[in-house]
């Protein structure tokens, strides 16, 4: 191993050639005869440690040591003076200047070579101690943003939670939406700015609430802080705030998941999960910013795993089926139509309904799949009624808002009719509000087209959202379908008889017809024949009938 080197300072040549003869075993002597010298010989190469005269001409020792001391380069040299002065003051004021030690002319070789080893050992600790920081800083936090990482995140939490046993905590989970799209749109130098930026505010709000934070994934934070800190609106409104200073020309839309911590020993990760499931609640309109873990939540999730697991079985086993709501006409008593319901015959739960398992699928787009299953077998329907009735009782099916996105629809359905030699009329389609919502322009396209094709347009449950009369104005609706929460109040309240009342009176006045839902009662039903309503459909006649039951139904009528 090189001798580390030593540059001894010094106007006085035998001063210099005793201290040389002291170190030369141990180090490699560079000297200098006055300061300026000094500091040359400093700046020009590696030197580990200085003994400095504090009196020479010109520069003296005071100013070549303030120099060192002041220079951030430098700071870290060991320096030791050496002082001819015996009233102490020189060393004060040179040990307050910054030098490691001093050592008194005449030169006592013993304690000169002691005070050069203590010093050299201090350092050599110090300089342990800062690259054990330094590694521990690299390895516990986040490169970009500087932060804790997730595993010390996790670690950290841990313990403090620990210690503050007595407060509830709450774990935050924090994602910025499509910063994807962002990263690719303004440039990955962009994105590694609004990142930190991100980090700097959780920082900050860790700060300010005892709470911890960390960068857990790619664009995804944590914050753990106590649960009387966690105002929530007050903290997204601060981000937003903190975010615009970045002028980046793209809403940053920050989403958290919030789970109250209720039990310390989980492990972190699995907090992280449970705040995480929160954040996947959000809908995608981001009307809500955040949402609570529940652990209802859990169970749903978990549900919902099950379902989109066995999806792909049920569908090569057949297990999804038609069940077939008989309509009725109010005046004739007869099966008029019929509405075509999807449920799962499970091997091993039973008969699932559609409430359970469609929400899955609108998420996943397996409802498209889904819906053309159901679509046919509505079709085998009408083909079986074509050989076996003296007339069809037509049938509607459910098409949901992302069947328009799904593409040649109309060729589908056309498809079909052909396939089982059916007619347009025969297949009413069920359009509700959502795909309205999402891009009515298309939406009145497409409907326009099948009118034409003569399919029956009918619009489903009217009346439960707020574009129901824009819809109604801008598309060819033939049926409407009156929603099921009108009946259910009728027996209650006025106000709901009068609207029904107007509704069927509009619906007549624009030339369609009406079919009112979820009828259950004669009272119900004495109140809609009375306001002259055409169709109902309900449990007061019928439950959706499985299939072989809707054929033995029309087949005695
Ligand atoms: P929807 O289209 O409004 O269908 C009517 C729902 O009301 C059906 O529920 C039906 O069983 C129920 N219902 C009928 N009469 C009564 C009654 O008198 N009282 C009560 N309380 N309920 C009644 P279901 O079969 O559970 O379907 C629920 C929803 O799932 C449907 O509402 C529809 O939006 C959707 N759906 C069902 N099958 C399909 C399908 O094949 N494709 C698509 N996209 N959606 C479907
Ligand atoms: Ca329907
Ligand atoms: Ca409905």
């Amino acid at each position: 191993m090189a001798k580390p080197v030593m540059l001894i300072v010094d106007d006085v040549e035998m001063n210099r050639a005793m201290l040389t003869a002291y170190f030369d075993d141990e180090y490699t002597i560079l000297e200098a005869g006055d300061g300026d010298e000094g500091l040359r010989i400093i700046e020009e190469q590696p030197v580990d440690i200085v003994l400095l005269d504090l009196v020479m001409p010109s520069l003296n020792g005071y100013e070549v040591l303030s120099r060192i001391k002041s220079s951030e380069r430098y700071a870290a040299l060991p320096v030791i003076v050496m002082t001819a002065y015996t009233d102490g003051q020189s060393e004060v004021l040179a040990m307050e200047m910054g030098a490691d030690d001093y050592i008194q002319k005449p030169y006592n070789p013993t304690v000169v070579q002691c005070r050069v080893r203590n010093v050299m050992g201090r350092v050599d600790r110090d300089a342990k101690a800062r690259q054990v920081a330094r590694m521990k800083e690299f390895i516990e936090h986040d490169s970009l943003t500087a932060i804790y990482n997730k595993e010390t995140f996790c670690k950290k939490v841990a313990q403090h939670l620990q210690k503050h046993a007595d407060t509830p905590y709450c774990m935050l989970y924090w994602n910025i939406h499509s910063f994807k799209v962002i990263n690719d749109l303004f440039g990955t130098q962009t994105g590694d700015r609004i990142l930190c930026e991100a980090a700097n505010y959780f920082l900050q709000l860790s700060k300010e609430t005892q709470g911890i934070c960390g960068r857990v994934e790619a664009d995804r934070f944590s914050v753990c802080l106590p649960q009387d800190k966690l105002d929530m609106e007050h903290i997204t409104k601060q981000l937003d705030i903190h975010m615009q200073q970045l002028g980046i020309n793209s809403r940053l839309t920050f989403l958290a998941g919030i789970y109250p911590i209720t039990n310390i020993t989980l492990p972190v990760d699995q907090m992280l999960d449970r705040a995480h499931m929160a954040l996947n609640s959000l809908g995608a309109n981001f009307a809500k910013r955040y949402a609570s873990y529940d652990d209802q939540m859990r169970e749903k999730l978990l549900e919902e795993q099950v379902i989109v697991r066995e999806m792909d079985t049920a569908v090569k086993e057949d297990q999804f089926c038609a069940f077939f709501q008989p309509i009725y006409n109010l005046h004739t008593n007869e099966c008029v139509s019929a509405e075509a319901l999807v449920r799962w015959l499970h091997p091993e739960k039973g008969l699932i309904s559609p409430g359970k398992f469609l929400p899955v699928f609108e998420k996943n787009g397996f409802i498209t799949r889904l819906d053309r299953i159901v679509w046919e077998k509505a079709c085998q329907c009408l083909a079986w009624q074509k050989e076996h009735c003296a007339q069809v009782t037509p049938i509607s099916i459910n098409v949901s808002r992302l069947d328009f996105y799904a593409g040649n629809l109309l060729e589908f359905l056309l498809g079909l009719i052909k396939k089982y030699d059916l007619e347009t009329w025969m297949l009413k389609l069920e359009i509700t509000e959502s795909a309205y919502v999402d891009n009515p322009r298309q939406l009145q396209e497409i409907s326009q087209q099948f009118h034409a094709h003569g399919f029956p347009i009918l619009m489903d449950d009217f009346g439960s959202g707020y574009s129901s009369l824009n819809m109604l104005r801008s598309l060819p609706v033939d049926i409407l379908k009156v929603d099921m929460v009108f009946v259910r109040d009728l027996d209650k309240d006025e106000t709901t008889r009068i609207l029904m009342r107007d509704i069927v009176q509009m619906a007549r006045d624009m030339g369609m017809h009406t079919v009112i839902e979820g009828v259950e009662t004669q009272s119900q039903l004495d109140f809609l024949r009375s306001i002259g309503c055409q169709d109902i459909q309900g449990y007061y006649f019928s439950k959706p009938l499985p299939h072989q039951d809707f054929k033995d139904l029309l087949n005695h009528a």
